[in-house]
């Protein structure tokens, strides 16, 4: 199988399934696990924060994020597209109790102009605006690098209206390696960030969230109220450091295939390729092959490739760790046969 659903797949290596195995260990809900504590210094280190905290998921992270900066009836604003609205099972309205409001963005950067528009004034009939929420790569912008330049911008509107600002940063390792800089090059403009180590990065489960002391201090007792304080847990905690301090600068060959994978589809007239190739990801509009999307992942995946909907005509493809380039020509080989069987 070629498995090009997402770098969530993406399995252990030996090398983590061996620090697994050899872990310390302790009660990580009574600060006793020793391989957790260096898995939240070395994070806080490398994001650039005071504190960090190891959290079960992705979606925990950014929920926690909510939580704890937000109170009930606040508005978060976010870019339409954002994971935190489209894809969280409208967590934060669930359990934070606040409301959304979505900014129209442009390949996931939120134009400040209509930031400063969207952020409420002091009216009695308004709610506060609690949170800024921005994403880094941008999953439906097609793993889209938010510009360090916005990030900026954004964070400086922020902080004239005393607004947090949370960056959604499950593939924030994509973008750091992609422009050759440091990760907290990104974090510094943001008041707290959350970092997936279970995807591109390719430890088995977890979560990074990062900021100040008192901000994770309580994080923690968020994480505790919905579940998230874990025992034993140095077990995960052990293949996420090396999750972030050894898999981060293999990312641009994921890179470097996606954009392979990208032009040898584009040559397929059938085929069009909607998103600008930043990182990892591809997006493509599938709606001249004739087929549904349904029909054409079930051709796929007979040929022994999957890939995903990611819309009413288009499917996405992201490569990662287990991805090789003779799977990329084999992928490309496919969609060929599939979509020009009679040319050779
Ligand atoms: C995957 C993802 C998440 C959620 O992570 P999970 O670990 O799957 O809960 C959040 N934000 C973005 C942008 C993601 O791509």
């Amino acid at each position: 199988m070629i498995d090009l659903r997402s770098d969530t797949i993406t399995k252990p290596t030996e090398e983590m399934r061996r620090a697994m195995y050899e872990a310390e260990v302790g009660d990580d809900v009574y600060g006793e696990d020793p391989t957790v504590q260096r898995l939240e210094e070395k994070a806080a280190e490398i994001l650039g924060k005071e504190a960090a905290l190891f959290v079960t998921s992705g979606t925990q992270g950014n929920q926690i994020a909510v939580l704890t900066h937000c109170q009930p009836g606040n508005e978060v604003l976010l870019e339409e597209d954002a994971h935190i609205f489209y894809y969280e099972g409208g967590a934060i309205s669930a359990f934070a109790g606040v409301q959304t409001r979505t900014i129209k963005g442009e390949r996931g950067k939120i134009p400040p102009d209509l930031l400063k528009k969207a952020i409420r004034g002091d009216d009695i009939h308004f709610p506060e605006t609690g949170l800024i929420c921005i994403e880094n790569t941008h999953n439906r912008a097609g793993g889209a690098i938010v510009p360090i330049e916005n990030m900026r911008e954004v964070y400086q509107v922020a902080q004239e209206h005393n607004i947090p600002v949370h960056l959604d940063g499950a593939r924030l390792f994509n973008v750091a390696a992609e422009l050759e800089l440091p990760v907290a090059a990104f974090t510094e403009h943001t008041t707290t960030v959350q970092i997936c180590l279970s995807k591109g990065l390719g430890a088995p489960a977890g979560s990074i969230i990062a900021g100040s002391n008192e901000f994770i201090q309580r994080a923690r007792k968020w994480r505790k109220r919905l579940g998230g304080g874990l025992r034993q847990v140095g077990v995960l905690a052990a293949p996420g450091l090396i999750a972030m301090t050894k898999m981060a600068d293999r990312l641009k060959e994921d890179h470097v295939r996606a954009r392979n994978l990208a032009e040898g589809l584009k040559a397929i007239e059938e085929l069009e390729i909607v998103n600008h190739v930043d990182t990892n990801i591809v997006v493509a509009d599938i709606e001249n092959t004739g087929k549904s999307v349904e029909q054409l992942l079930e051709d796929l995946k007979a040929q022994d490739i999957l890939a995903v909907p990611f819309g009413p005509s288009t499917i996405r493809l992201t490569t990662h760790h287990h991805i090789t380039d003779s799977d990329i020509e084999q992928t490309l080989q496919v969609f060929q046969q599939l979509l020009q069987p009679v040319q050779k």
